[in-house]
């Protein structure tokens, strides 16, 4: 299989961060807006070998001050979608933290609003249909992280599409957040949580039942039978993101990569990018690796693609769009 033909296949797409997937173009004509060298922008590209997610996750120190007014945000939001669709992603769920985006005074709903407007704007020019989905960071108060998905619940309906928890899994654990995700929960806001990526297997069964119904990562279950059983009775997804993994040593190799693993053992997987210009990757890179190492064939790519499509955070009548364009994408490749 050719990268072109991976390239031509529709994609979904259920976890990418919008700070961490600004083309660098788009950095770099906002860093000179800015009046910060556009040079400076290579440091938003962590290593191959960030040595630990703590490190990996210090590279959006370089980014991070760009997003900080609703312009920027939306300008930001757009072009992640649209690059998105130019790879033939026809399904995208972006994810941020608003509390990282208030260093120039917005407020939550500001700064949400400002990715929702591009997001949007994007959906409306490129053939691609988009959520928005609102991350609590683990290095911030319960506090902090209980107003904001108490804020979220008052927004327009349809504007945030589940919520998440993200940072650094190792220091602060499940249990730091469990008042905040405990409102969400509450409010009846659909989640997704970050677990079991650099952390116990045990994260991802606190996340479980705490109400996610997919886990960001959770690679750790593969050394735990017990985990892996309960994930796979309770059909929740893990979102795979086989580039971070391996940059942030979740995963020693390419080789090694658990994903035809999950796969025999009857667990819903998708594959991800994470963040698409701090990891320098596409869904169509993560999906030749895979072809590459784990020898992936077009119908399994087929068969995960529909399997994250089944665990969107979207309603059913985008859900039916995107899977005739999935169906039809598919039908018409005679891949080997
Ligand atoms: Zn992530």
């Amino acid at each position: 299989m050719k990268r072109d033909d991976i390239l031509a296949l529709p994609k979904v797409e259920l976890h990418c961060h919008l700070d961490g997937s600004v083309p660098m173009h788009t950095l770099e004509e906002l860093a000179e807006q800015e009046g910060i060298p556009k040079e400076s922008m290579k440091g938003a590209i962590a290593p191959a070998d960030s040595g630990n997610l703590k490190d990996y996750l210090a590279t959006f120190e370089v980014i991070l001050p760009l997003l900080q007014t609703s312009e920027n945000l939306e300008k930001a939001a757009y072009a992640v979608v649209e690059a998105a669709s130019r790879e033939q992603v026809v399904y995208l769920e972006m994810r941020f933290g608003p509390l990282l985006h208030q260093r120039k005074g917005l407020s939550t709903q500001e700064v949400i609003q400002a990715a929702y407007t591009g997001m949007k704007r994007a959906t409306e020019d490129f053939p691609i249909e988009a959520g928005l989905i609102v991350c609590a960071l683990r290095h911030h108060s319960e506090e902090r992280n209980t107003q904001l998905f108490k804020e979220v619940a008052e927004l327009p309906e349809g504007m945030v599409a589940a919520i998440d928890v993200a940072g650094d899994e190792a220091n602060f654990p499940n249990a730091h957040v469990q008042l905040a995700v405990g409102e969400a929960r509450e409010q009846s806001l659909a989640m997704t949580i970050h677990s079991g990526e650099c952390g116990s297997a045990g994260n991802v069964s606190s996340a479980m039942s705490m109400g996610s119904r997919r886990i960001g990562h959770g690679v750790a279950i593969k050394d735990d039978p017990k985990v892996l059983e309960a994930v796979r009775q309770k059909g929740v997804l893990l979102e795979l993101c086989p580039t971070s993994n391996i940059q942030t040593r979740a995963i020693p190799s390419f080789k090694d990569y658990p994903v035809r693993y999950f796969m025999e053992q009857g667990i819903d997987i998708s594959i991800n990018t994470d963040n698409r210009t701090v990891s320098n990757t596409t869904m169509t890179d993560e999906l030749m690796l895979l072809v590459e190492y784990c020898g992936l064939t077009v119908s399994e790519i087929g068969q995960l693609t529909r399997t994250a499509m089944q665990h969107a955070f979207a309603d059913e009548q985008i859900k039916e769009h995107v899977f005739r364009q999935i169906e039809a994408g598919y039908d018409e490749k005679q891949i080997s």
